[in-house]
C-alpha cells in the first residue's frame, strides 16, 4: 500500500515503540502463551501511522506503549494489546477478519496490514464516519467499515478465519462464535464493566476461543485486561 507513512517522519517513533511492545510480549509469555510476534504483526506496527489516529491534542504520545483518550468516552487500545491481540487472533495474508469496536480505525489497520482482508463494525455513529473517513483517506480500502451492534457480528461476510472484539463483554455473544469458520478463532476480552479506578485489573479476562474443524469450541485465558464495555444494541 502506497502511504504517507513512510516518508512522515516518525519511523523511528514506530520501531521503538515496537521494541516497546515485544519487550511486554516477552515479559508476558508465560501467560499468553505467545513467545514472539509473528513477522506480520511486527511489519504492520511499523506500517500503521498511529499519530494519525490519535487526536491533536495527545500527539506527542501518539507513539508511547498507553492506550488515549479519541472522543466519545473510548479510547484508541495500548499497542501491546492491539499487538497481542492481532496475534492471538492469527490475522495474516489471505485470512477474513473482523472486528467490533472499530474506534478511530487504528486496530483495523493493523489487521489490515498484516494482509488480511477486514470487516469493522462501530456502534458509535460519529467514531464509525470518522474512522471510515481517516481509513479511506490512509489507503485502507480494503477494509470494510460500518456502523452496527457489534454482538451481531457481520453475518452477510461469515465465516470469519477470526474475530477480534476490543470492547468487553458481559458473555461471548453467540452471533462471533457461529460466525467463525472451522479453524477460527474469537479473541474478545470477557467480564464485568471497569472501574476507572480498577483500571488495570477490571476484572476481566481476555480469551481465547477456537473453533475445530467439528465445529466444537475450546477455550482459554490469555490475560487479565481492562476494556471500555461492549453495549447493547
Ligand atoms: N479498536 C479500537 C479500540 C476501540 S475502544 C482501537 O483500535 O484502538 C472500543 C470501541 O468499541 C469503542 O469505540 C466503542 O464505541 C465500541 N463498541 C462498544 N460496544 C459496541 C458494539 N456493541 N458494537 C460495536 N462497537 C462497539
Amino acid at each position: 500500500m502506497q502511504r504517507a507513512s513512510q516518508t512522515d517522519g516518525r519511523e523511528a517513533e514506530r520501531a521503538a515503540l515496537l521494541r516497546d511492545v515485544e519487550a511486554e510480549i516477552d515479559e508476558t509469555a508465560e501467560m499468553t502463551g505467545l513467545p514472539r510476534l509473528p513477522e506480520a504483526v511486527r511489519k504492520a506496527f511499523l506500517a500503521v501511522p498511529r499519530h494519525w489516529f490519535v487526536p491533536q491534542a495527545h500527539q506527542a504520545a501518539a507513539y508511547d506503549n498507553h492506550p488515549l483518550p479519541i472522543g466519545a468516552g473510548q479510547t484508541i487500545s495500548q499497542p501491546y494489546i492491539v499487538a497481542l491481540m492481532t496475534a492471538l487472533s492469527g490475522a495474516g495474508p489471505g485470512k477474513r477478519v473482523l472486528e467490533i469496536g472499530t474506534g478511530c480505525g487504528y486496530q483495523a489497520a493493523v489487521l489490515a496490514e498484516t494482509g488480511a482482508e477486514v470487516w469493522t463494525v462501530e456502534f458509535v455513529e460519529s467514531l464509525a464516519a470518522s474512522a471510515a473517513e481517516r481509513l479511506a483517506t490512509l489507503g485502507y480500502g480494503r477494509i470494510h467499515a460500518r456502523q452496527g451492534d457489534g454482538n451481531k457480528g457481520w453475518p452477510e461476510a461469515a465465516p470469519f478465519d477470526a474475530i477480534v472484539v476490543t470492547a468487553a463483554a458481559p458473555s461471548v455473544p453467540e452471533a462471533l462464535t457461529d460466525q467463525l469458520a472451522p479453524g477460527g478463532r474469537l479473541v474478545i476480552p470477557v467480564g464485568p464493566r471497569s472501574l476507572p479506578a480498577r483500571a488495570f485489573f477490571g476484572g476481566q479476562e481476555l480469551r481465547v476461543i477456537e473453533k475445530a474443524a467439528d465445529g466444537s469450541l475450546s477455550e482459554r485465558s490469555a490475560l487479565p485486561v481492562a476494556f471500555v464495555p461492549l453495549v447493547k444494541g
